[in-house]
């Protein structure tokens, strides 16, 4: 990824549409709290999308006329050739809103029929980590999540599809750790760091020059740090190597795509992982989503949720995570679970025995945050389909 390019904003009358499109989008996105932007040319115009509290919306459109191209544009800001025509490329730049506000804006872009498409992630402002207190989360929950980060080994697992806050979580995990007074040696892998912590190493993964994941994980590395972040297991090899690393006197961290906590064990699984290994160095999952909160202003309005100008319209504002933590350790039934995964239960019949301990499921946790009109049954199905 190329060194983010600083750039300063042009008075508009001395910029082409193109210029002016780009900045017009950048800070109407930023004004209404996207977190991405994705520019879709077709054959007549521009579609430009904002994905707002985690839903895609399309935001305007503009003509499609040969002279300009905002994709060039932002390609040109972020320091990409030109000349690789049909190849997928990432880069970045930085970006001052009118307040002077730095964001870092992270751009991907590839090519369609109509030409290159580019998406945008808007990075959040420096000291946009919350605290364990601000993600949403009941008091039990939370003294139980502090807990298993004041572990001294083990590995806890935030599963959970994209855009369902696993990074924000596991952020916030970091960020209680590193606040704490006596001090632990934190190692982070990342690809790529998305906030930066301070006290703690974080580690950009650099494929190119060599720093892959196996060459991050090897014994260089990991005997220098107690507690380790690697933010996403996709791979078996890395899952074992982490897994291995939580045996042997390390806290470890990571997110998976998963959609329950059943369904996270049985990944583990088919990564070829021994039960007996991940009942040894699996401290705890947690399994989250976010669901949208129904906008206050319009419900209180007499006509109803026609949207109105504080939530653009949508009906919704803001967000409220359903979050459930299983800590094995304190998990009445957790060996049951793990003989259940060794002969090969499925992940329902998993899910169904961690229920019967009494720990709220999602569905519970989404129906009562309907009930107190926090978030309405369409948003649940979005969200969890006809779980509910
Ligand atoms: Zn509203």
């Amino acid at each position: 990824m190329p060194f983010p390019v600083s750039i300063s904003r042009q008075p508009q009358s001395e910029c082409g549409f193109a210029t002016k499109m780009v900045d017009h989008c950048l800070s109407d996105a930023i004004s209404q709290s996207a977190s991405d932007i994705h520019l879709q040319p077709r054959r007549e115009c521009w579609e430009v999308y904002y994905r707002v509290d985690g839903v895609l919306h399309l935001a305007k459109t503009f003509p499609n006329d040969s002279k300009t191209n905002p994709v060039a544009r932002l390609m040109s800001l972020a320091s990409l050739p030109s000349y690789m025509g049909g190849v997928p490329q990432e880069g970045s730049f930085q970006w001052n809103d009118e307040n002077t506000q730095s964001y870092e804006m992270r751009l991907s872009v590839f090519s369609t029929v109509h030409g290159n498409r580019a998406a945008i992630r808007i990075m959040g402002e420096d000291g946009s980590v919350l605290n364990l207190n601000q993600l949403g989360i009941n008091q039990d929950t939370e003294t139980r999540l502090k807990q298993v980060c004041n572990a001294r080994e083990g590995w806890l697992l935030v599963a959970g599809p994209a855009g369902s806050g696993k990074t924000t979580t596991l952020y916030a995990c970091l960020r209680y750790i590193a606040s704490a007074e006596q001090k632990r040696s934190v190692l982070t892998i990342e690809d790529p760091v998305e906030s930066v912590i301070e006290s703690i190493s974080q580690c950009q993964l650099q494929p190119n020059s060599g720093l892959n994941l196996a060459a991050a994980l090897g014994s260089v590395v990991r005997p220098a740090a107690e507690l380790l972040f690697v933010r996403e297991i996709r791979a078996a090899e890395t899952a074992e190597t982490v897994l291995s690393a939580s045996m042997t006197g390390h806290l470890c961290f990571s997110s998976i795509h998963a959609g329950s906590i059943g369904s996270t064990l049985r990944r583990l699984v088919q990564m070829k992982l021994p039960t007996y290994a991940i009942q040894t160095g699996l401290r705890g999952i947690v399994c989250q989503r976010l669901l949208r909160r129904i906008c206050k202003q319009c419900l209180d309005h007499p006509s109803g949720r026609e949207g109105c100008k504080s939530c653009h319209g949508t009906g919704y504002k803001g967000r409220v995570p359903i979050f459930q933590l299983v800590d094995f350790n304190e998990l009445e039934s957790s060996q049951q679970v793990f003989t259940e995964l060794e002969n090969g239960a499925t992940a329902t019949s998993i899910d169904a025995r961690i229920q019967e301990v009494g720990l709220a499921s999602l569905e519970d946790q989404a129906t009562e945050l309907i009930d107190t009109k926090i978030t309405d049954p369409a948003e649940v199905f979005r969200v969890l389909g006809s779980r509910v």
